[in-house]
């Protein structure tokens, strides 16, 4: 601030000040000169009317205190006055006579002239406002750009040409980890030791840092690793000024987290959001990585694709929330069945999938029953508690695709197969189900001709009673010679008629021919029981009950003579609505088998619930007899079951006399097979079995059964 010394001859009177005017004109700042004694002002220079917005006029004769803007200002003036020879500085506020106010610095100097007793006070007047503004403007500034650099994500420091810090923002200390107490006082050199202990590589990074500080114009980017296992990338520019390095700025950015959050967006495309399993696509990819492994191994894979049975009731019943539930139980009990290497997908809806590494058609099996297990277990939530079943389809690498997308879906055919055929079990994919859509619609087409124009035909197969070589039975076979291809095997057509429903017209024309061959053998006096196969469609048809009473009313037959075959599936699927159907079915006083028993999901507790009469055992277990070790004890097993729950056991397929002879010694009851006889045509069955008269009364005929409620003795 300058001061004003002024050194002048004073007048005597206040009138004769005139001349001291054009003094302070002369002065660059504003000046006042005033009475010490009154406080008159006597004199003002241009400079003090234009800052205080008055006119010479105006100011001259008044009290200096009128000027006062403040009361403490006024207490300035009264305290000026009782210390009339003091130098006194100030900043304070004054107002325009417009009204603004405006921060001045003031000095007053006592002046007395030589000879005279009289005191004047030169008032010398600073506007500040110009530079309080710049100065406004400036913190302004630091704090508009101490905001920038806070609001960046990453770590900002910028430091001197000697590498003294200059500025830094608080993620800067927060990335490194640095203590505030460190960066308050600006310890430049703990902040140093601080970085380098930080590293992994403490020499290497001190290197570096010292040959960036070497060049002021090198621009750098690298990558520091942290012990505590995260990484920055830093960036250093050098700073200018007018053209001349003045410093680096270095920026810090925390890789790792960008790393962890790439991990999670790819964990999110490649996950199921409900239930955190991997999703269709995190699976292919998986399934690639098995057939990798597996080439080079020479390992087999499976996959299943395991899909839920009517979940859409549940979600229409309960609503999507508890669905939601159930999908995500079923993901842990799904989960639960495999190893921690194997892999459960969610494919969508309440289809999922499991990869299982290492596993033949004997693994994958495994697996696809311990799913079985698993979801047989009642589901509780709140108070309710219900069952839910699933349909698996099993493809197995290298045999059932080669590649991703080849296996995946030949796990969902079988899959569908299994929903076709009944539900509630598991099925390998087979490659007979590969034969292409075109010539199975063709297979289809001819099948449905056949029907109209006759060309099938049954045969049956005779049924041996084991004590006494009594045939007691017949199997109907159904039988197709197709004019160009010739004969074709059901094995072959009845599956394609499963997946197209026709097997419901096939299923009913089979019955009617095997019920009216039984009614037209007993009108001859012969009472030769049939059995008829029954496909999972067919028997879910509602009228199926009705339509078997029909056909049976129609031809005359007592029902008794009638056995229908079904398979293990048909009873597990929806065992309530199975339960039903059964029991109607032997209201009418029809006999009922299972099929190819032991290949399917035994359960006991069906065998006892419903009203079956007789087990079949399935002629792949008979097939090892009876050398193999595992065949005897799976056949030994269902025939003990058998008598424990009073059932009557046939074994089929019996092609040697050994074969006779195991089942027969294990308590067996009755056979079929090449042994005996083929499925033969009624003509020649007649040929071949009534050559052997049927025993009067004795052994237990399906007749006897019904007398007894049911149960055999
Ligand atoms: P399935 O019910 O297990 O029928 C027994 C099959 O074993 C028959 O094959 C029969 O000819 C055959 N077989 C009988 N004895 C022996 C033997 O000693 N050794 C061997 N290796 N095989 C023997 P088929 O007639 O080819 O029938 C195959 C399958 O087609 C049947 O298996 C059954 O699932 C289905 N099927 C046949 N006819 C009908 C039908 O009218 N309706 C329905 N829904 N399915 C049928
Ligand atoms: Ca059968
Ligand atoms: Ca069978």
């Amino acid at each position: 601030m300058t001061v004003v010394s002024l050194q002048f001859s004073p007048p005597h009177t206040p009138d004769s000040a005139e001349p001291f005017a054009a003094l302070l004109e002369g002065l660059l700042e504003a000046a006042l000169l005033v009475d010490g004694r009154s406080r008159c002002i006597l004199a003002v220079n241009t400079v003090a009317t234009q800052l205080l917005g008055m006119s010479a006029d105006q100011l001259l004769g008044q009290s200096v205190e009128s000027l006062a803007s403040t009361p403490e200002d006024a207490m300035f003036w009264m305290e000026a006055a009782g210390n009339p020879a003091a130098t006194l500085n100030s900043d304070t506020l004054m107002r325009h006579a417009n009204g603004q106010m405006l921060w001045v610095t003031r000095r007053i100097s006592a002046v007395k002239p030589a000879g005279s007793n009289q005191t004047y006070w030169l008032v010398a007047i600073r506007d500040l406002s110009r530079q309080r503004q710049s100065e406004e403007e400036r913190e302004a500034l630091v704090a508009e750009l101490q905001a920038t650099l806070e609001s960046t994500a990453d770590g900002i420091l910028v430091t001197d040409l000697a590498g003294r810090m200059r500025s830094f923002n608080r993620r800067f200390a927060s990335l490194w980890g640095i203590p505030s107490d460190l960066m308050l006082e600006r310890n430049d050199d703990a902040v140093q030791t601080w970085m380098r202990r930080s590293v992994i590589d403490g020499a290497a990074y001190a290197q570096r840092l010292a040959a960036i500080e070497e060049a002021p114009l090198l621009q750098s980017s690298d990558v520091i690793k942290l012990s505590d296992g995260r990484v920055l990338e830093r960036v250093s520019l050098p700073q200018f000024s007018r053209g001349r390095p003045i410093g680096r700025v270095y920026s810090f950015r925390d890789l790792s987290e960008k790393m962890a959050a790439n991990q999670r967006i790819d964990e999110l495309a490649h996950s199921d959001m409900l239930t955190g399993l991997p999703n269709r696509r995190a699976l292919a990819e998986r399934v690639d990585y098995a057939q990798a492994m597996a080439r080079r191994e020479s390992a087999p894979f499976a996959l299943l694709n395991v899909d839920l049975d009517r979940f859409k009731q549940i979600n229409d019943t309960l609503g999507h929330s508890y669905g939601d539930r159930v999908l995500k139980e079923v993901a842990e009990r799904l989960k639960a069945c495999l190893r921690e290497v194997d892999t459960v997908a969610r494919l969508g809806g309440d289809e999922f999938a499991l990869l299982i590494h290492q596993a033949d058609a004997r693994g994958a099996e495994n697996a696809a029953r311990r799913v079985q297990e698993a979801m047989s277990r009642p589901f509780n939530f709140d108070t309710l508690s219900f069952t839910v079943t699933c349909s698996t389809g099993i493809a197995l690498f290298p045999g059932d695709g080669a590649n991703a997308e080849e296996l995946m879906a030949s796990a969902e055919r079988a899959m569908h197969w299994v929903k076709e055929s009944g539900r509630s079990t598991f099925h390998f994919h087979q490659p007979r189900k590969d034969v292409d859509l075109l010539s199975r619609m063709r297979l289809d087409h001819a099948m449905r001709q056949a029907l109209q124009e006759g060309q099938f035909r049954l045969h049956y197969q005779p049924q041996i009673d084991l004590r006494n070589g009594q045939v007691i039975g017949a199997e109907a076979l159904i039988r197709w010679r197709d004019p160009l291809r010739g004969e074709i095997s059901p094995g072959e057509f009845i599956p394609v008629a499963e997946e197209s429903g026709f097997i419901v017209a096939i299923g009913e024309w089979v019955l009617r021919q095997a019920v009216e061959q039984a009614a037209s053998w007993l009108r001859q006096g012969w009472r030769m029981p049939v059995a008829v196969n029954v496909s999972a469609l067919q028997f879910q048809q509602s009228q199926f009950a009705d339509t078997v009473a029909q056909v049976l009313r129609q031809s005359g037959l007592p029902p008794g003579l009638l056995e229908l075959e079904l398979t293990e599936s048909i009873l597990l699927r929806d065992a309530e609505e199975a339960l039903h159907r059964l029991q109607a079915l032997a209201a009418l006083g029809v006999c009922m088998s299972i099929d190819d028993f032991g290949t399917g999901y035994s359960s006991l507790g069906y065998l006892k619930r419903f009203p079956i009469q007789r087990l079949k055992i399935d002629r792949s277990f008979v097939k090892g007899l009876p050398g193999d070790f595992s065949d005897a004890g799976i056949v030994n097993a269902i025939i003990q079951m058998g008598q424990a729950l009073r059932l009557h056991v046939i074994a089929e397929g019996v092609e040697t006399e050994a074969q006779k002879d195991f089942l027969a010694r294990a308590g067996c009851d009755e056979f079929q097979g090449f042994l005996y006889a083929p499925a033969l045509a009624p003509h020649a069955f007649e040929e071949r079995v009534w050559r052997r008269p049927l025993p009067p009364p004795s052994p237990p005929g399906r007749v006897g059964m019904k007398l007894m409620g049911g149960l055999l003795v």
